[in-house]
């Protein structure tokens, strides 16, 4: 049993919450001081002491807790998160049946109805992330609940408490189970990754990409020159190899990209010596690049929302269109520039108008081939479109 706490919304929230919203705002109650510890479950209530929904209190920058019922007599416990993970895994049939994919999202905080969790699938292996202190708070109940709705032959966890969703380096990852091996081979699409459950804050892939990857591989890719620019394990470059690329030129910034994208490629059998992998900002490889005068067939741009080298602060929102601009300017004419941000805090439009303005300042010109946002798995709550983080475009240089 939680520690349950009632807390007062101020007037002009209440409607919202009353419409489902999710997320517990700092700005919506005043009481917080009244709120000693993490993980304590909110009764909140309107000025006239009736209650309105129940939730539990965990920082995270988005927010100071989330909605977890409208019912005020539902208690919160084991048989609660095993009803919420039961039904996130009927969500899933199609992807567990699916024997070309084996990573997918399970749970997808707020989307599936617990804000502050997300549950992966690797090939049999669970990977659970805390977002706040307070849902970890309530760790014992959902991993027993999770036990008790799969078959699993380990489940790892991450930490990502402080406000920034920064992750906490623990010694191990490692929850119960068999220990994963390092890497397993998980499969996306038919294609090979290999994921590293307890190495660090990432595992090797993000999976909110799968079909833009696809996409690439299957539409795009014959034949082509492909620059993947923050290439990461250089997934991006694996999925147009295996489309025929004529040659994949991987780049970023971290030393471990070079092994990790040679070990994307040679688990799939792809030639890495017929592919480049380069440890380089970004930033300075357009300026070598342009001097070169050279141009690329399709050029990936996924960068983090933030980032910080020795020489360059990036930032998504100020950026991007800058960005662009170099991106464009070694992108053949009649070629495709693939533009993603993961940034939560500007919407498509937004993206869109960042594209309209890069073009317009080089006088360019371009068509949108095709976009897209988060793939069913990544479920988002019809009450929390900003859920929907993901933005990708395809856009094909005209001029
Ligand atoms: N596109 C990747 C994920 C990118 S993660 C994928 O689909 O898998 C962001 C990556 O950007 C990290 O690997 C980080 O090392 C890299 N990065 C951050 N700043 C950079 C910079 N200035 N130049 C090159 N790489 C950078």
């Amino acid at each position: 049993m939680y520690k349950e706490i009632e807390l007062s919304v101020k007037p002009e929230f209440v409607q919202e919450y009353q419409e489902g919203y999710p997320l517990i705002s700092k700005e919506s109650i005043v009481e917080w001081s009244r709120v000693t510890k993490e993980g304590v479950i909110v009764n909140l209530l309107d000025d006239k002491k009736r209650f309105i929904v129940k939730g539990y209190y965990g920082i995270q920058n988005k927010g100071y807790g989330w909605v977890l019922t409208s019912k005020r007599a539902q208690k919160i416990d084991r048989t609660f998160f095993a009803e919420k993970i039961e039904s996130a895994i009927e969500y899933r049939e199609d992807f567990y049946s699916d024997k070309s994919t084996t990573a997918f999202r399970l749970f997808n905080g707020e989307g599936d109805g617990v804000g502050g969790l997300s549950i992966d699938y690797f090939d049999g292996f669970y990977l659970v992330t805390w977002y706040s202190i307070g849902i970890y708070e309530l760790k014992e109940d959902i991993l027993e609940a999770l036990k008790s709705q799969v078959e699993y032959k380990g489940i790892y966890q991450k930490k990502r408490f402080d406000a920034k969703g920064q992750y906490l380096d623990d010694a191990d990852d490692f929850v119960c189970g068999d220990r994963a091996d390092a890497p397993i081979i998980v499969k996306e699409s038919g294609a090979n990754f290999a994921i590293y459950l307890d190495d660090g804050p990432m595992v090797g892939v993000f999976l909110d990409q799968r079909e833009v990857r696809k996409t690439i591989r299957d539409k795009y890719a014959k034949g082509k020159n492909v620059l993947n620019t923050f290439s990461y394990t250089g997934a991006f470059s694996l999925f147009a190899a295996l489309g025929g690329s004529s040659k994949t030129t991987s780049v970023d910034l971290a030393n471990r990209s070079r092994s990790k994208t040679e070990e994307q490629f040679s688990i799939n059998a792809v030639d890495v010596q017929k592919q480049e992998i380069i440890v380089e900002d970004v930033f300075n490889y357009f300026k070598y690049a342009l001097r070169k005068k050279m141009l690329f067939d399709m050029v990936v741009l996924d960068p983090p929302s933030f980032a910080r080298s020795k020489k360059h602060t990036f930032s998504v929102a100020k950026d991007y269109v800058k960005l662009l601009k170099e991106a464009i300017q070694i992108t053949n004419k009649g070629g495709v520039i693939v533009a993603s941000t993961n940034y939560a805090n500007f919407s498509m439009m937004t993206f869109r108008d960042f594209i309209f303005r890069a073009f317009k300042e080089l006088n360019g010109k371009y068509i949108v081939e095709e976009s897209f946002s988060l793939p069913k798995d990544f479920r988002v709550s019809n009450k929390f479109r900003e859920g929907d983080y993901l933005k990708v475009v395809f856009i094909r240089r005209v001029r």
